[in-house]
């Protein structure tokens, strides 16, 4: 089967998913967090990952920092160049995501750009 072309750039984009405040960090994300700082397991857990708990079974997730287009976003994002900035290390989410050829966001803030005629409008999501 042959894959489907990819509809979205994340280059034009501001980096949305990345905004998202629960962003999973499985042990293996953390291995290689650690690894790609030279860290322990340990430390990396501290340094980037907090637990969000809503249903009794707590969830490791990346710490967020201050951003000025979404308020909140992934600590490990450059938000000057709007960009990660452990890509070869990220975790297996941010890897699948946007799960397709399709980002629904990349495709409304096109919508809005072009009817803004603005072609680096930011629509508050
Ligand atoms: S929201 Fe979509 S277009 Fe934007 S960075 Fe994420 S995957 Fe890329
Ligand atoms: S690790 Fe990188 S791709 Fe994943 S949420 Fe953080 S900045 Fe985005």
């Amino acid at each position: 089967m042959t894959a489907k072309p990819i509809r979205y750039d994340c280059s034009r984009c501001p980096g949305y998913c990345c905004s998202y405040p629960r962003i999973e960090v499985k042990d293996a994300d953390l291995r290689r967090l650690a690894k790609h700082f030279s860290l322990t397991v340990e430390e990396a857990g501290r340094k980037f990952t907090r637990f969000y708990d809503d249903d009794g079974t707590p969830e490791r997730i990346l710490r967020h920092r201050k951003d000025t287009v979404y308020g909140s976003i992934c600590r490990f994002f450059d938000t000057t160049e709007r960009r990660c900035t452990v890509y070869a290390a990220r975790p297996a989410v941010c890897r699948q995501y946007p799960n397709g050829s399709r980002c629904g966001y990349y495709e409304f803030i096109q919508f809005e750009r072009k009817h803004q005629d603005d072609p680096d409008f930011i629509p508050s999501a």
